[in-house]
């Protein structure tokens, strides 16, 4: 039978019901979100599930991409609203963790269901075979488990659990609804005690404990030494804990315990008594305000983290902590090369992470075939669900590749059966590159073969692997022939900068790719897409009074978006992660745009002091309705000026794709994909349907345009609004000068509000601005500030 979600039931609307909906309303499926009768309540029977979604509106980071889509989830309860079920296409089940009250709710929802409507649960732990006992065969056909992470938005992984019951279809239906339609990374697992990604996951973080409390590591050592130097997030192990709750985590590990009664680790999963103490005081973590870390205010207000003795159960400030092997791993360039260095050290770091290294890559060894056929789900379930840069036969094999390390790690312990299968039937390690591609070592017939994974998939890595697939690189960017005729264009500074090389490249991908290409793609593979204009070159400049040199590497910029604007063939951006300032720009110079969803892109020149000067002021007034025709027809010249000071005098960064497009930094009729894998594949297949459309007459690069500027008059009333704000202490005097140089540029200098001004006319106002800014000295102590700390300073 074919299967497609319209309309989706959520039932349970605490933490993860009400989010669930939310990420659903996030790609546009309407969804009836509904909780149980408060007991007592007569009037008010909805309000657990309105409360619900209320805290899901207000949770942060957010749950919903944009707080208008909420509008798409309406609220009930089980009681009345238990009919309204038949007319959904999927009932996702949010229920408090307990069998019995879900086996209850199965049998009412039985009684309503219709004969098509998939049925999940969202159980972190409880088996899909027992959840369905009891049920008909039709229920149990349509059944599986969908197990989202917390908070639902942004963990990648979705775990899904078939029983012998589950019809494949819907299970090959759901694999490509989780990835294509909500972006997620799905693993299948087995029906095996708390699936792949949470055995192993709080094995590892049990295991962490364990050790640190019986040889003596504090708290911030053990996240110092297990974090970023090891491949994991900065959060590690007990900051993480905190995050998850650690009641949560004594929960998983109480119920692995119980129900994994042959694994040889079993007693791992027993909270130590000291941390089973700390949850009894109601020290859960992040949610009860303090756990393993608590945050209390300094005497100048400023927030101070101390962390839990382990020893006396007292919050101490975290001392500064050195480690000559994580200070050699740090200068290393690769992951592997730090872990290696960190694993190889003769410090009390490298003993820890290697004995925490071999506990949790010999129990991942030994969890296959029993929690998964294949160890590509594993690593994908630890590199999704965790945010590991590696999973666990990764590691494996930069352990497999260096054998002395490996002997250091392993100590005298065992090497897993697994492994010797691999160095005996394999090659020596899981993965291996085959013609450029990345091929794993299958298990059941001991060879190996390519990842298979989604087919809609670009590697922009590998297409390069082939050298006439690079049409030119400078260092700073290169030009790659996708195929079809679509070229595209990849940055690869550090962050991904625009710096001369960019903007030369830029250059000739319009200019002389046009010749070679129909058309191109603007994207990368990096995590942001990029941070805007090289600030140190900026720094530099100013400092040093180049303003000839800056003069013309501001007009560089700018004639470069001006070319992609008015490029020949159509031009696709693909961003992803942060596009700031130049990237923000570049993006809206281009004909078209593929976001991923969580793009995070602004206009954010003020904070360091300046305004945008490589055509974002010009881009967004036009976005904004500045355009000569659409401003004398709509209200005149002064709203478009006004909405984009106020865009970009407090340097507004969009929190997702959508509200990109609500701020206008992005058009309506730009895409959003939702799966980073998918990006670079759908950016192509955009390029190609607009190449198609030019070759057919139908797409014609845009006409120039001309703009409607209010003038000197506008400008004196946003010079007013920030006066009032400065009076009001609301922005600093710099903020102020920077405002008031933004206002000049935004209302046209002292054109006339009825005569249209060109777009080089605005181009050249944006860089007189920025580079009378850069000539203060506040405005370089703000660039300064960000390139040594990273963060904004506010003068
Ligand atoms: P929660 O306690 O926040 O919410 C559970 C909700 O279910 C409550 O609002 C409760 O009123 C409602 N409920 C109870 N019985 C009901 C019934 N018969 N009909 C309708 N609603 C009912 O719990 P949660 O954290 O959202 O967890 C829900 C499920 O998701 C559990 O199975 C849990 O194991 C799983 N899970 C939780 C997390 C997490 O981090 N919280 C992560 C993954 C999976």
């Amino acid at each position: 039978m074919t299967y497609a979600i319209r309309k989706v039931g959520v039932v349970g609307a605490g933490v993860m019901g009400a989010a669930i909906a939310a990420h659903l309303a996030n790609v546009g499926i309407p969804s009836l979100l509904v909780d149980i009768v408060p007991s007592g309540e007569t009037t008010d029977r909805n309000r657990i599930a309105r409360t619900g979604l209320e805290k899901t509106l207000k949770a942060r980071p957010a749950s919903f991409y944009s707080q208008r889509s909420a509008q798409l989830i309406t609220i009930g309860n089980i009681e009345d609203d238990l009919d309204k079920l038949a007319d959904v296409d999927w009932i996702i089940e949010a229920v408090v963790e307990r069998l019995d009250i879900k086996h209850a709710l199965y049998e009412k929802i039985e009684s309503v269901l219709s004969p098509t409507t998939i049925i999940s649960s969202n159980t972190s732990g409880l088996p899909a075979h027992q959840l369905t006992e009891g049920r008909s065969e039709r229920f149990r056909n349509h059944f599986l488990i969908t197990h989202f992470f917390n908070p639902v938005r942004y963990m990648r992984l979705l775990e899904l659990v078939p029983t012998a019951q589950t019809d494949p279809e819907l299970l090959h239906f759901m694999q490509q609804f989780g990835s294509e339609v909500l972006g997620k990374g799905v693993v299948i697992c087995k029906d095996t005690p708390n699936f792949i990604a949470n055995r192993l996951g709080v094995y590892g973080f049990m295991s962490t404990m364990h050790h640190a409390l019986a040889e003596g590591y504090t708290v911030s050592e053990v996240d110092m030494i297990l974090g970023p130097n090891m491949g994991r997030p900065k959060s590690a192990v007990f900051r993480t804990s905190d995050l998850s709750g650690l009641d949560t985590l004594q929960h998983v590990g109480d119920n692995l315990y119980q129900n994994a009664p042959d694994d040889e680790q079993r007693a791992t999963f027993l909270m130590p008594e000291i941390v089973r103490e700390i949850i009894k005081k109601g020290w859960l973590g992040e949610k009860s305000g303090q756990g393993f870390y608590k945050r209390i205010k300094g005497p100048t207000g400023e927030s101070i983290i101390l962390e839990l003795n382990l020893q006396s159960l007292e919050y101490e400030p975290q001392p500064k902590h050195r480690f000559d092997s994580i200070g050699a791993a740090r200068k290393q360039d690769s992951i592997e090369q730090r872990i290696v260095t960190l694993l190889n050290g003769n410090d009390r770091a490298s003993q820890l992470a290697r004995e925490t290294t071999a506990d949790a890559l010999i129990y991942a060894a030994k969890r296959v075939p029993e929690i998964a056929d294949d160890i590509v789900s594993i690593d994908n379930a630890m590199r999704w669900g965790f945010n590991f840069e590696l999973g666990s036969f990764e590691l494996w094999d930069i352990l497999l590749t260096h054998p002395e390390t490996l002997q250091k790690v392993l100590a005298g312990r065992e090497l897993p059966p697994l492994v010797k299968e691999v160095q005996t039937q394999g090659q020596g390690t899981f993965y291996r590159e085959i013609e450029g591609k990345k091929h794993y070592f299958d298990l059941s017939s001991k060879s190996y073969q390519p990842l298979s994974g989604m087919k809609q998939t670009i590697s922009l890595t590998t297409v390069k692997k082939k050298a006439t697939n690079v049409v030119r690189d400078n260092g700073s960017a290169a030009l790659v022939d996708l195929g079809d005729g679509i070229g595209c264009l990849e940055f690869h500074t550090k962050m991904n900068s625009i710096d001369e090389g960019i903007i030369e490249l830029l250059h000739y991908a319009v200019q002389e790719g046009s010749r070679q290409f129909r058309a191109l793609v603007i994207g990368n593979e990096a995590p942001d897409y990029s941070a805007g204009a090289n600030l140190l070159l900026v720094l530099m400049g100013a400092r040093q009074g180049a303003w000839e040199m800056l003069n013309g590497a501001i007009n560089g910029l700018q004639q470069a978006h001006q070319l992609l604007k008015y490029s020949p063939i159509p031009v696709v951006a693909a961003p992803a992660g942060r596009a700031l300032g130049g990237g923000c720009e570049l993006i809206m110079h281009c004909n078209h745009t593929r976001a991923l969803a969580e793009s995070y892109i602004g206009l954010v020149e003020t904070g360091v002091g300046l305004v945008p000067a490589g055509g974002g002021c010009k881009e967004l007034l036009l976005r904004q309705g500045a355009s000569a025709e659409k401003a004398a027809k709509k209200g005149g010249p002064f709203t478009p000026a006004r909405k984009a000071f106020e865009i970009i005098a407090v340097a507004t960064v969009s929190s997702s794709a959508v509200e990109a497009q609500e701020l206008r930094f992005l058009r309506k009729t730009d895409a959003i994909t939702l799966n980073r894998d998918l990006l670079l594949y759908d950016a192509k297949d955009d390029a190609l349907k607009l190449a198609e459309a030019r070759e057919a007459g139908k797409w014609q690069p845009p006409q120039p345009e001309l703009l409607l500027l209010p003038g000197s008059g506008a400008r004196l009333v946003l010079e007013q609004q920030v006066e009032g704000m400065l009076l009001t202490g609301k922005v600093s005097e710099h903020d102020a000068v920077i405002g008031k140089h933004l206002a000049h540029v935004l209302t046209g200098g002292n054109c006339s509000p009825i005569t249209p001004v060109s777009e080089q006319y605005v181009l050249d106002l944006e860089r007189e601005a920025f580079l009378s800014l850069c000539g203060m000295e506040k405005t370089q102590q703000r660039i300064e500030a960000l390139l040594n700390t990273g963060k904004p300073l506010r003068n």
